[in-house]
């Protein structure tokens, strides 16, 4: 049995960046585990109050559930980092947590943010992330990949930090309808046309990616690490 991994910092954020994906590793047989790590909602208001948020939190939670029951997956785990303020903690307790899945799961494959994403919790669990997966000798994760999230990862120009370069893509002609499907069950996160996050751009992107390698569409990433 293979095993893969998705860290995610927001519920929305697995399915943009590697949905189709993650429903073509299930169908292949993988046992696909996601973790999403923060809440994704305090950060609408002024100051972070998971009280008053708690409707909208719970409501995000059973989408997350919905949206990764389409796609296949083994199991989702949900945590509730402060959304938008991850960088107001110690980086090693978000370490700690990515660790703690890494033995729960064991997965050889580990999918996450891309470094140089505009949010600041993606930028910070893509940190976290690489210290967990430091390959001292005998370490389970043997392959790295960094996805993009539209909508955070174009949005950081070229010229002003890391940015995204393709260079490992996943074929997912028969799955990018999985990915669109389980993406309007997050109705609430998703924008219209011509936004980045809308159904249209995530449907056109995939379809850009696809037809730049060749085929109908693809999931594009970048390679961290592969050991083989
Ligand atoms: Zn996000």
């Amino acid at each position: 049995m293979k095993t893969a991994l998705v860290v995610a910092a927001h519920p929305d954020d697995e399915v943009l960046g590697c949905g189709a994906t993650i429903a073509r590793l299930s169908h292949e047989g993988w046992e696909v585990h996601v973790l999403i790590v923060a809440e994704g909602s305090t950060s609408r208001k002024e100051k972070r109050d998971v009280v008053s948020s708690s409707e909208e939190i719970s409501g995000l939670a059973k989408c997350a559930e919905d949206a990764n029951k389409i796609l296949g997956v083994t199991s989702v785990s949900l945590l509730s980092l402060p959304d938008n303020r991850m960088d107001s903690m110690d980086l090693l307790d978000i370490v700690k947590i990515v660790e703690g899945y890494i033995v729960k799961y064991q997965p050889a494959l580990i999918f996450t943010h891309h470094a140089g994403d505009v949010n600041i919790d993606h930028k910070v669990l893509h940190d976290a992330v690489i210290a967990a997966c430091r390959p001292q000798p005998g370490h389970v994760v043997k392959e790295l990949l960094f996805f993009e999230v539209p909508s955070s990862t174009e949005w950081r120009p070229a010229s002003s930090g890391m940015y995204f370069t393709p260079d490992y893509f996943y074929d997912v002609s028969e799955f990018i309808s999985k990915k669109l499907q389980a993406l309007s069950v997050y109705g609430s996160e998703m924008r219209e046309f011509p936004h980045p996050r809308s159904i249209d751009a995530v449907n056109y992107l995939a379809c850009w990616r696809g037809a730049s390698v060749g085929c109908q569409a693809a999931e594009a990433f970048m390679l961290g690490r592969c050991i083989i």
